[in-house]
């Protein structure tokens, strides 16, 4: 039977020219933990494996050249297209592998996938980031020794490294993380290394009427969706608004059964109206998780942790999801499998979502700037529902549907007084009317989170003009302590680092004690 989690879904390996030893893995995902050890007369290689029950799937060995795969391909028919007349590899890294002895290290340009690898033969290790970057992944290098991670805190005991031609971590000395759509070819003797670009955000903008422009995104999510649902009853979390519900009512569309929806709510706001009409329309059984306001706020330390980010924003969003992925049932000690998740995120980004004004060359420069600058910011991590044991998986960052969205011309995003137009085009006659034509509410606005993490800091003390500001450093306290220092997020205390921020303010910023 097919599995319904990949084979891995993440790692830590070492490729060293001297013999070495393992590192204490360290990760916020949880997951069953394998050890791949391999030695050849130039090198030896370490890796452990995090997995939910087939690891071997995830390590591909022919003669010297081996492969380490966290994640899993969306476009493996289109990929044994190209190897015509050879066995069938078994599983998404024996493909690459088979592959990459016809393509080189450029063989990630052709994979559609959610993915991080490392390829090592005698001499190099090569390290690759699917499209989006949506599996993070680390590296430290140094002469005679490339070490790296899908998480920057499995890092933490690694000697110092050198410079890479990628992103430095905060407080981490030498780990960088590999960029997304990039592959990283390091000699492993020397350190040298060269940068592959995989994938960009395309820049050209595509004119189509408005009814191929919706038929396009139909196919292309559908087909998205339908790489994504696995073998199990897929589990979509719903929040009611056009992004969540489409893909909910495609994966519903091809199930034979019921699909499993949930949403979550606060006890200070939810969308569970608007999901619940969705539910109904496609029949799912559906499910409501409340969690108190307090309690999501005590765990900004498990999101942050899990998303290793310092942007405050991107937190706010991450927060509510992963309060709810840490109250899916179905994982745990009880040996039960962790659930494959399916969301609506990161339409907003191609679509300019976020950006509430139609004016066209504001909202295409928004498209810009945002697909310029998510990379980094972890928003896609598998680790926010790993802390839990589940994978999730987001449609909209498919390959395929980013570049089409992307591309298509600004006047289809943002159409007869709608935001998203193409994408609400396209779900016609999928969804109700009334879902259709429903506002953005973003995550942290629907749970609420946004204005209780406010609250939380005002109450400490910190004056209105100051929360932005003050809301970085919480988050950056709390990325020092679980990812450099490497504490559990229960043993952080949100309100002692809202208190402490609170006190860090200028003098004269505050308020005068009463
Ligand atoms: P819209 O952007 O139009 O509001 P949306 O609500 O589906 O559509 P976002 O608000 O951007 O999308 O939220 C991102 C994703 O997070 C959603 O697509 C959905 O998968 C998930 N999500 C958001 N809010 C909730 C919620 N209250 N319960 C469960 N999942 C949610
Ligand atoms: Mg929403």
């Amino acid at each position: 039977m097919e599995a319904t989690l990949p084979a891995a879904t993440g790692f830590q390996a070492e490729v060293r020219l001297d013999g070495g030893g393992p590192l204490a893995p360290d990760f916020a995902s949880r997951g069953s933990l394998a050890r791949w050890h391999e030695r050849t007369a130039d090198r030896v290689l370490h890796a452990v494996l995090l997995h939910s029950g087939a690891p071997d799937r995830a390590c591909a060995h022919h003669q010297d050249r081996t492969l380490v795969f966290a994640g899993e391909l969306y476009n493996q028919g289109e990929l044994l297209g190209l190897l015509p007349g050879r066995a069938l590899p078994d599983g998404d890294a024996a493909l690459i592998l088979a592959l990459f002895d016809v393509y080189g290290a450029p063989v990630f340009r052709l994979l559609n996938g959610r993915f991080a690898a490392l390829f090592t033969d005698s001499r190099r290790a090569v390290l690759a980031t699917d499209h989006a970057g949506s599996v993070p992944l680390y590296v430290s290098v140094a002469p005679g020794r490339v070490l790296a991670a899908t998480e920057a805190k499995a890092l933490r005991a690694a000697p110092r490294g050198r410079p890479a031609p990628a992103r430095p971590v905060r407080g981490r000395l030498g780990i960088h993380q590999v960029p997304a759509g990039t592959a990283l070819d390091i000699e492993v003797a020397t350190g040298k290394c060269v940068t592959h670009r995989t994938w960009a955000p395309p820049s050209a903008r595509r004119i189509l009427p408005e009814d191929e422009a919706a038929d396009a995104v139909r196919r292309t999510l559908e087909r998205a969706v339908a790489a994504r649902t696995g073998a199990g009853t897929p589990l979509v979390v719903l929040s009611g608004g056009i992004d969540s519900s489409s893909v909910a009512a495609l994966a519903a569309r091809r199930s034979p059964g019921p699909i499993d929806t949930v949403s979550m709510g606060t006890d200070e706001a939810d969308e569970f109206p608007q999901a619940r009409v969705v539910a109904r329309h496609i029949g799912s059984a559906h499910q409501e998780i409340t969690v108190p306001t307090p309690e999501l706020l005590r765990q900004l330390p498990y999101a942050v942790w899990a998303a290793e980010c310092l942007d405050p924003d991107v937190v706010e969003y991450l927060l509510p999801l992963t309060a709810l992925y840490l109250r899916l049932g179905g994982t745990g000690a009880d040996g039960a499998a962790g659930r494959r998740v399916l969301t609506g995120y990161g339409a907003d980004i191609p679509l300019g979502g976020m950006h509430r004004e139609g004016r066209l060359p504001h909202l295409e420069e928004a498209v810009c700037r945002d697909m310029n600058t998510f990379d980094g910011l972890n928003e896609m991590t598998p680790t926010l529902s790993a802390v839990a044991g589940h994978w999730s998986t987001h449609p909209y960052w498919d390959r395929d549907v980013l570049d089409l969205l992307v591309s298509v011309e600004a006047g289809l995003k943002h159409r007869h007084g709608r935001d998203k137009w193409v994408l609400r085009a396209a779900m016609r006659g999928v969804l109700p009317h009334e879902v259709l034509v429903r506002p953005k509410l973003g995550v942290h606005e629907g749970s609420g989170t946004t204005s209780s993490f406010t609250r939380l800091l005002q109450d400490a003390g910190v004056p209105q003009d100051r929360v932005r500001q003050a809301k970085r450093l919480v988050v950056r306290e709390i990325f020092d302590q679980v990812v450099v220092g490497g504490r559990h997020p229960d043993e952080v205390a949100v309100d002692a680092i809202a208190r402490l921020v609170a006190d860090r303010e200028p003098r004269g910023a505050r308020p005068a004690p009463r």
